[in-house]
């Protein structure tokens, strides 16, 4: 059985008092339900700012299946990169995992699929966990492109990979037309996706490693409608933006498989 997982990108969002009250909080509720006990005994990963990150591992710690990662890290070790930050520092902080090639990194920083393989490359050289994010922009959807462009962006960053190291990977997949725009993936546009995205997988690494990949569903997902979507045979649960800066709306998402 595949992983059901719930992450929470808290973007550029809250300061360190804020951050450690939502993570504490949520930790506290899921520790009064824990999350074995729950449908799909999901896992759950707080995407906070760097800066936040050694304390929200702190809030995490002792709370079963919950664990703490960073958005972003430096395609490099280490080095003379004023303001960056490199893999092995947030692993020391306590991160298991790291979003790589966010749609807003892709676009804001124009980090692309041979830079992003980089930064996968990193994350497993040092312990993280990659949740590699891939998604189209609303002309490709219209064009009938978005298949293309999701492949495109799964074999460019991903298919370099070792089968081994493969299944080590976590996807999201997010379209970024959803992506704070209130406006959702309906279930059956993410299942679709989502079926193909498995089908891309298992036709480069075989039926079984297509299986055992995670594949969330990230875009305006919130309390209202991730019932729908996670009950969708190949969504295996989301990576949250905007409802996950609020502990309740987060919870709900959490119970919702
Ligand atoms: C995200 O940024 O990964 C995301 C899915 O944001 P939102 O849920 O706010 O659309």
């Amino acid at each position: 059985m595949r992983k059901k997982i719930v992450a929470g990108n808290w973007k550029m969002n809250l300061d360190l008092e804020g951050g450690r009250k939502l993570a504490t909080g949520i930790c506290e509720k899921i520790s009064e339900n824990p999350l074995e006990t729950l449908p799909g005994k999901p896992e759950v990963v707080f995407f906070p700012p760097y800066v936040f990150l050694t304390e929200v591992v702190k809030a995490a710690e002792g709370t079963s299946g919950v664990s703490a990662g960073s958005q972003n890290i430096h395609q490099l070790e280490k080095g003379a990169y004023t303001g960056e930050v490199a893999a092995p520092m947030v692993k020391s902080c306590g991160a298991t995992h790291t979003l790589v090639g966010h749609s807003e990194r892709r676009a804001y920083f124009h980090e692309d699929n041979a830079l992003l393989a980089k930064k996968v490359e990193q994350a497993l050289n040092h312990g993280l966990i990659p949740v590699y994010c891939c998604g189209e922009v609303l002309p490709e959807r219209e064009a009938g492109k978005h298949f293309e462009v999701v492949k495109e962006q799964i074999v460019n960053g991903l298919f370099w990979l070792k089968q081994e190291a493969f299944e080590k990977v976590i996807i999201a997949y997010e379209p970024v037309w959803a992506i704070g725009t209130g406006v959702t993936a309906s279930p059956e546009q993410a299942q679709e996706m989502h079926a193909f995205i498995r089908k891309v997988v298992g036709e480069k690494y075989g039926l079984q490693t297509a299986e055992h990949v995670s594949i969330l569903y990230g875009g305006s997902c919130n309390a209202q409608n991730a019932r729908e979507l996670f009950s969708q045979p190949d969504v295996d649960g989301g990576l949250i933006g905007g409802a996950s800066l609020k502990a309740p709306d987060f919870l709900a998402i959490i119970q919702s498989f």
